[in-house]
């Protein structure tokens, strides 16, 4: 699943060359870096990899959704139509500029379903953000159709989906703008780290800004002579962090066809069980293939499948009882249990969520178990893995 499994040599030179000038600052020191600019490389090359205009890198994938935010102006009174399953950071991004979440049910792509996201649309209605997660993707053309009519930003989490198409162009570059999490357990991993991609200049310049104090970093060599457009944060990547993604982001593509080969012998196993149905896939030749996600015909029967699997010694997981990924479990977001209060308007707002249900939601969610695939298996482990696998589902059919 992760880059992290196959870290090596590559990795260490590029850290090394950090270590060597001492300068781990991605932005100053212009002499003593000796002209080593990991944070700029990499830029260039998810620029390159993902055939966009702009990247710009962040401390993480929560600080690179938060920044995207802010920089197309999404804030306090405006309504961002979300997923009901995702990781926790697509919410915390969305109240940490003030804005509201709308959350709504997703269908058989694990992701937004578009009639939900229709029927969500309102006057305060800013953004639509879809989270392509588990490696694949949402129905885009179907959620493009919505924000033309309706005027609306897209914004794409594509944190879990770095390298996956949609109809050839890479997740996370369809919309206005898009991020990937570099986290420890992602595609590709930087240790820590995000970013951000988009076309849109303006977009990008203030991203650029944001995540680094308001700097609009035209002041040269001395960061005091920088101009503050507007205000920022710190949410700057490290050099040591991007020399990592650098030698990452030039495994991607073996990565892929990794993934996207174990997936096949995977799925192909799988297929053989008739209760087995797999996940709806937009354009199932853009999956980047980081988990096998299917059904099972019930709650029970998917709850004691996971149970056999990892009886096995495989993992799995089982999003409904997960206490990150699904709403059913995020308590602390039903109650609204921040540490210093929501502006009035937004405390009303997700009152909505301390009696909300979602049943469209629950069906499909509380059925789906995602199967997480590893790069680091050789042939006769993929070979024994799939076999366990599916001895592990039918032993509880
Ligand atoms: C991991 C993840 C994030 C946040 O990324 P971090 O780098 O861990 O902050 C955001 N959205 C989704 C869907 C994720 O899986």
């Amino acid at each position: 699943m992760p880059g992290f499994e196959l870290f090596g040599a590559e990795e260490k030179k590029e850290v090394n060359d950090v270590l060597e000038t001492g300068i781990y600052m991605r932005y100053g020191f212009d002499g003593p870096r000796k002209g080593i600019w990991k944070a700029k490389e990499l830029e260039q090359a998810l620029c390159e990899r993902f055939n966009v205009k702009y990247a710009q890198l962040t401390s993480s994938g929560t600080t690179a959704l938060t920044t995207a935010m802010a920089a197309l102006g999404i804030g306090a009174g405006d309504e961002v139509i979300m997923p009901t399953f995702t990781f926790v950071a697509s919410f915390e991004a969305v109240l940490s500029v003030g804005a509201t979440p709308v959350l709504v049910d997703v269908d058989d792509t694990l992701t937004l379903a578009p009639a939900a996201v229709k029927a969500a649309v309102t006057p305060k209605t800013k953004a639509v953000m879809p989270v392509h997660m588990c490696g694949s993707m949402a129905d885009m053309d179907a959620l493009l159709d919505i924000c033309r009519e309706h005027k609306l930003l897209l914004l794409e989490d594509a944190c879990q989906s770095t390298g996956a198409t949609y109809k050839g162009k890479a997740l996370g570059s369809i919309g206005h703008a898009g991020t990937f999490s570099f986290d420890f357990v992602k595609t590709i991993t930087c240790a820590e780290g995000g970013a951000i991609i988009t076309n849109d200049e303006a977009v990008y310049t203030k991203a650029d800004a944001y995540s680094d104090h308001g700097h609009d970093h035209l002041g040269g060599a001395d960061r005091g002579a920088d101009g503050h457009p507007h205000l920022g944060f710190n949410f700057r990547i490290s050099e040591l962090h991007a020399a990592v993604g650098l030698a990452q982001i030039r495994k991607l593509d073996r990565f892929l066809a990794i993934l996207r080969n174990n997936k096949e012998v995977l799925k192909s196993a799988m297929s053989e069980i008739p209760q087995v149905t797999f996940r709806r896939i937009p354009d199932e030749a853009g999956d980047s293939a980081t988990h096998l996600s299917f059904f099972l015909p019930d709650a029970d029967t998917a709850r004691a499948a996971t149970a056999a699997i990892k009886a096995a010694g495989l993992p799995a997981f089982y999003w409904f009882d997960n206490n990150w990924h699904y709403f059913r479990k995020w308590n602390h977001f039903k109650e609204g249990a921040t540490l210093n209060p929501f502006a009035a308007p937004l405390a009303k707002a997700m009152e909505v969520y301390k009696t909300k249900e979602f049943p469209a939601s629950d069906a499909i969610i509380s059925r789906c178990i995602s199967f997480p695939i590893s790069l680091a298996w050789t042939d006769e482990e993929l070979r024994e893995k799939a076999g366990k696998l599916v001895n592990a589902v039918k032993s509880v059919l």
